[in-house]
């Protein structure tokens, strides 16, 4: 007993006294009490000691020759079950009996055992945030198979899997969803991959159109436009000089007030008309020799991650809509601009019907 006190003080884990104590045929508390019931020895080979067993010993304030009552209630109404108390009801009595254990030393490794569990504790959450800063797609990452999220967890050899929720919730008695598994390093290569090829083509799309636009000054369908716009304007001069003749032919009593009329609303009619097809004539012009740019946002987006070539959560962020896994290398990703994108195809294939 003294020495699994002063093993641990040596700075020997759980694991390793529980080992000691097993090679030296030491007997556990819990064989102790069964030996005591029964009389019946353990066979050698039997290897009681473990990591809770030791951890238990250390922590046995009877060690020091003291008591603790009341850290089970056990009740007859129960069917005589043990229920432990908060540790605030536990009466401590001093020197019910000889101690073999020094208070101080117990007391070192009471400290000592409390430090070890902190600090565990701390490295474990510490874990468990490093976990999450892994995951790019928080919110975003679904199973294909039952529609759970995807949790992210990390392999024994450090290699990090998405895995079905409904997996990790299994063990909880949830139902179990297999074959839903990927492993991130690939996911965010093909992620990165899509958003790379993404961003390329946008790019060379704008500048297609923005070319496209450029020659079509010089092209049919803009010199269809120009000379359209050349027919009205003379079209238009022709009527306004007709209205002017026709005050003229009135003063000069050529025509009769009725006729004058007549004819000079249906000339204004005809002006009014033709103005309004030049208007749309001269915008459909401007459209043609304007500069086309893609939506500014998008723009932007694109050009803060062109040359970036490794995966970030912020370019995950900026771009990733939504993925859903099927299958180990099968999984559909969602962009966020990819409505924008397909707009933009379309008008480059309408640009190059009209250019045709
Ligand atoms: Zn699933």
């Amino acid at each position: 007993m003294k020495s699994i006190f002063s093993m641990y003080m040596d700075g020997r884990n759980y694991s390793d006294i529980a080992r000691q104590l097993n090679k030296d045929g030491v007997l556990s508390p819990t064989l102790q009490r069964k030996f005591y019931k029964t009389g019946e020895k353990p066979l050698p080979e039997s290897k009681p000691w473990n990591n809770y067993e030791v951890k238990r010993v250390l922590q046995d304030v009877h060690c020091t020759g003291d008591s603790v009552f009341g850290k089970y209630q056990q009740s007859v109404f129960q069917g005589n079950k043990q229920r432990n108390r908060p540790e605030s009801e536990w009466v401590h009595v001093e020197n019910t009996h000889e101690g073999i254990i020094d208070r101080e030393l117990f007391q070192q490794v009471q400290s000592k055992i409390q430090e070890y569990t902190e600090a565990y504790k701390k490295k474990h959450q510490q874990n468990n945030g490093a976990i999450r800063n892994h995951n790019f797609y928080i919110g975003k990452i679904w199973c294909g198979g039952c529609g759970n999220r995807m949790t992210l967890s990390r392999e024994r050899n450090g290699t990090f899997f998405y895995i079905c929720g409904a997996n990790t919730n299994h063990k909880s008695g949830g139902k179990q969803c297999k074959g839903h598994r990927v492993r991130k390093e690939y996911l965010d290569d093909d992620v990165l991959r899509l958003i790379q090829t993404h961003m390329k083509t946008v790019l060379d799309t704008e500048k297609m159109i923005q070319e496209m636009n450029a020659a079509s000054k010089n092209q049919t369908q803009y010199l269809l436009l120009d000379k359209e716009v050349g027919k009205l304007r003379r079209e238009l001069s022709r009527i306004s000089k007709r209205k002017s003749d026709l005050y003229e032919d009135y003063s000069e009593r050529l025509i009769t007030e009725e006729e004058y009329i007549q004819f000079s609303r249906i000339y204004s009619n005809e002006i009014e008309n033709i103005k309004s097809r030049l208007d749309t004539v001269l915008a459909a012009q401007v459209r043609y020799s304007q500069d086309y740019h893609i939506e500014e946002g998008w723009g932007n987006v694109i050009h803060t991650y062109m040359s970036k070539r490794k995966l970030t959560k912020e370019m995950a962020d900026a771009f990733v809509d939504s993925i859903i896994i099927h299958g180990k290398y099968d999984y559909e990703i969602k962009l966020v601009y990819d409505d924008q994108f397909a707009d933009l195809q379309k008008l480059k294939k309408e640009k190059e019907a009209q250019s045709r």
